[in-house]
């Protein structure tokens, strides 16, 4: 594997690269850098590739299915309306001529500076696998990897990050630079380490800062690319790349590559800088259905869709500003819960293929990229001081050990920090200012909550020396405690508004509990109408009123069980004195079950504006339906509806419940 290009003409490039995207030059929409503190948001930009043609034809037999309109946007048939075309628009479209370095220079080096700053970044290629009896090769592995003669984005961008470390970190220039890599996959929702294939199933977890991490995964030094490939080739081959009917060569894991770029100052006040590159094959998205998988291979398919499946659900809470986003669902999710609506620059490169026999495969990507442009992430620097600099807590430790020992103990930059700072003597303005100056370089932010600090203990008459009188070392472990305070309130903060929104939303389910269904015991064909007279009779009335006109009524009113009274006549009906009584009805199963058949078909026929003129289906769950159906084929029963993501069981039976005898009843009507 090699990236072809020399390294000045790839310098030439990332520096060209990163002024476009300075500049808002590039063809990408960039985010706008905000005044406020809250780091700026970036969102998750969203690339198409279409792959030419396998055997290079277009044949007359399979022409293209999908037409690129300009460096943005693509259109598609529509299969509902031929004489239409459904139009994408996303931040690039690569075309079937694009080449590897097209879909590097214009959606992935841009993001590589990040690195530098401390921040994340991640690149995932996502594609569909395919349908029964035909092989679907979307290119997501030639896009991440490529080949020797077309390397792809995953040696380019390893070859400029290397180099740039390189320069970056050169003597002389105020940080350290050092590279490592850690290479995983993700098979049946276990976590393997690929460089350490015996280390068997690993957790993901977080730490008190939101940082993703995994113990005890791999993680190997690399300086040059030959570094990478040492490691990375070995450690592909343990990919788990297993043979379906329907492709021959499908991966079946996600593959993660990690590389991390650690940044040490070389001076005061010795920060450190952590930033994240995963580089992400995922396995193609499966419609069991389809490919007539079975046994093991039913089982891996199954765990590689719940990954999918549930990425789809944390983009649609991401987009739908949801307060709980089901990240930890799936271990797919949980590894990206940083880059995805987390803290890290992110781009998704959807691959999708020209023939037309994939089509519904295709739209299914498209509409994935689709809504994945609108996750909105937060990148920040993440950036702490150095252990060593922060004094006591590892002097102490070195100490231990005695002088001579504590001395070898003590790196070259320890060294250079020097004894700890004299106890100032207290108090006045102008000593407590002077140490100050010698903190200019630290965050202002920071410096003003320790000042404020220092005011809060000499108003309580304080006995111990101003914070800011005391040694250097001890500063630097308060501020990096108030920082630590700092981040812990506002992760209390936002658990504190998630149980908020928890418990409005199980009010909410207990109330509508309170009011059992009208059409709960669906299967038993006798419901219980116990919800206020008031509400629920609106459509029970009306086929009251259609009984009344027909002899061979199919709905029954039975007396009221509650109060032991019984329904003579409609007229009886008085609302404000039967506001709460419940009524019993009967409904033949004949009505019930064209009730069912009437909802079956909309969904499974119906457009998002027809959705919307069923009761409890606003515009959004209407996409959702309209969605799912694309993606996993037509309903079979209408209980399927609670399968749909952002829909819950109780919102299925409440859905049935609103409108199964509404739709039934227009069945009567229609039909007589
Ligand atoms: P996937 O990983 O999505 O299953 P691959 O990346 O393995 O698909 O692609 C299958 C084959 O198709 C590769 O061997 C590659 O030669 C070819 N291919 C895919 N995309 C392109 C492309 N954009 N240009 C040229 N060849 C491609
Ligand atoms: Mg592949």
């Amino acid at each position: 594997m090699a990236a072809g290009g020399s390294t000045q003409q790839r310098r030439r490039e990332m520096a060209a690269a990163s002024a476009a995207a300075i500049s808002g030059a590039g063809r990408c929409r960039l985010s706008k850098i905000g005044a406020t503190r809250r780091p700026p948001p970036a969102r998750v930009r969203v690339a198409v590739r279409l792959r030419p043609f396998v055997d290079g034809t277009a044949g007359a037999s399979d022409p293209p299915c999908v037409r690129g309109m300009d460096s943005c946007s693509l259109e598609i048939a529509n299969w509902r309306n031929h004489q239409e075309t459904l139009k994408y628009q996303f931040d690039a479209f690569y075309g079937e001529r694009s080449t590897q370095q097209d879909i590097y220079a214009g959606s992935v080096q841009p993001i590589l500076r990040h690195l530098l700053e401390g921040q994340n970044a991640s690149v995932l290629a996502y594609g569909p696998t395919g349908a029964v009896f035909s092989t679907l090769f979307p290119g997501k592995t030639h896009t991440m990897l490529g080949s020797p003669e077309q390397p792809g984005v995953i040696p380019r961008a390893l070859m400029d990050l290397l180099q740039l470390t390189r320069e970056e970190g050169a003597e002389g220039r105020p940080w350290a630079l050092s590279v490592t890599m850690s290479y995983l996959e993700i098979y049946q929702e276990k976590v393997l380490d690929l460089l350490d294939p015996a280390s068997g199933d690993l957790v993901i977890r977080e730490d008190c800062r939101g940082n993703i991490l995994i113990p005890g995964l791999s993680q190997k030094p690399i300086s040059s690319f030959a570094d990478f490939e040492r490691h990375f080739l070995p450690a592909s081959r343990n990919r788990t790349v297993g043979a379906t009917r329907l492709n021959q060569r499908s991966s079946r894991s996600h593959a993660v590559l990690l590389v991390k770029v650690d940044q040490r100052e070389r001076l005061a006040p010795f920060r450190q800088r952590e930033g994240k590159l995963y580089l992400i094959d995922l396995a193609g998205s499966e419609d069991n259905r389809r490919t007539g998988n079975k046994g093991l291979r039913l089982k891996e398919s199954g765990a590689i869709n719940t990954s999918l499946f549930v990425l789809g659900k944390v983009v649609d809470a991401l987009n739908q500003g949801l307060p709980r986003v089901p990240y930890r669902d799936s271990k797919l999710t949980r590894l990206l819960q940083d880059s995805l609506g987390g803290s890290a620059h992110s781009i998704l490169i959807a691959n999708i293929a020209p023939e037309r026999r994939f089509y519904l495969d295709t739209v299914s990507a498209l509409n994935f990229a689709a809504r994945s442009k609108e996750v909105i992430n937060r990148p920040f620097t993440n950036e702490s001081l150095q252990p060593h600099a922060l004094g006591p807590v590892k002097l102490s430790q070195k100490e231990l050990l005695g002088p001579p020992e504590a001395k070898r103990a003590r790196g070259p930059e320890e060294e250079e920090i020097g004894s700890p700072e004299p106890m100032a003597a207290p108090a006045s303005a102008s000593q407590k200012l002077s140490p100050l100056q010698k903190l200019s370089s630290m965050d202002p932010a920071m410096l003003e909550r320790l000042l404020s600090l220092d005011r809060l203990l000499a108003s309580q008459g304080s006995q111990g020396a101003p914070l800011l009188s005391t040694p250097k070392r001890e500063r630097m472990v308060l501020m990096k405690t108030v920082e630590e305070k700092d981040l812990e309130i506002e992760r209390l903060k936002t658990k504190q508004k998630e149980l908020e929104a928890k418990m409005l939303a199980q009010k909410a389910e207990e109330k509508e509990n309170h009011c059992p269904t009208m059409l709960r015991p669906l299967s038993h064909r006798t419901v219980t109408g116990a919800k206020p007279l008031k509400k629920a009779v609106v459509m029970p009335l009306q086929l009251i009123q259609e009984q009344a006109a027909s002899p061979n009524a199919e709905i029954h009113i039975l007396k009221n069980k509650g109060r032991k009274r019984k329904l003579e006549s409609l007229d009886a009906l008085e609302p404000e004195e039967k506001a709460e009584d419940c009524w019993e009805l009967q409904i033949s199963p004949e009505l019930l079950a064209h009730g069912r058949q009437k909802i079956l078909d909309l969904l499974n026929e119906g457009s998002a504006r027809d959705l919307r003129s069923l009761q409890r289906i606003g515009p959004k769950k209407a996409q959702l339906i309209v969605g799912w159906r694309e993606l996993h084929g037509p309903f079979s029963q209408v209980e399927d509806l609670e399968r749909v993501e952002g829909i819950t069981g109780k919102q299925m039976e409440s859905f049935l419940k609103a409108n199964i005898l509404g739709l039934a009843a227009g069945q009567r009507c229609g039909a007589s």
